[in-house]
């Protein structure tokens, strides 16, 4: 079997998908482990066995949460974005990554408004990060640049806008 392009690019999307199911699977599995042994606790009281058994369960569930956590790919995306585990609270991140458009299709320019098929992205986030990790995303902003707005842009140091909510 030949490997072009459009083969490799159907088999990582079929493998996302597959880890996103996979993970979430996993972690709704570990959150029914979690609720059983809630459960346990409850009906079967505090015994020494109970005890045993749920702290057992607990275990099991927070094994396959952490699974399905690392294996998911919106988590292994955070993840990688991670900061200093004693970052917490508001984290701005900034991705540049080329883009092309790939088709006849245009995007314009977000300095010189010019109409551009190719080109530089910018991905601002804010997101809300505990222990260094971004758990909630409050804003994101694409923005495209030909190539001259984009070395522009480098050479001014490209710091982030400061937003207008600013606290
Ligand atoms: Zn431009």
């Amino acid at each position: 079997m030949s490997r072009t392009p459009e083969t490799v690019a159907l088999a990582e999307r079929v493998s996302r998908v597959l880890f996103l199911v996979a993970g979430w699977l996993a972690i709704a599995f570990g959150a029914v482990v979690a609720g059983g042994a809630v459960v346990g606790l409850r009906t079967a009281g505090t015994s020494a066995d109970s005890l045993l058994l749920a702290g057992f369960m607990f275990a099991a569930a927070f094994v396959f949460v952490s699974l399905g956590v690392l294996v998911s790919p919106p988590f292994r995306r955070r993840l990688r974005r991670r900061r200093p585990i004693s970052r917490f609270g508001r984290i701005r991140t900034l991705e540049r990554r080329a883009f092309d458009n790939g088709d006849d299709s245009f995007s314009r320019c977000d300095g010189c408004r010019s109409p551009i098929e190719s080109g530089r992205v910018r991905l601002r986030r804010e997101e809300y990060a505990i222990a260094g990790v971004p758990v909630y995303t409050v804003s994101t902003t694409r923005e495209r640049y030909c190539r001259t707005c984009s070395e522009y842009a480098d050479s001014r140091g490209d710091r982030p806008r400061p937003s207008a909510d600013r606290v």
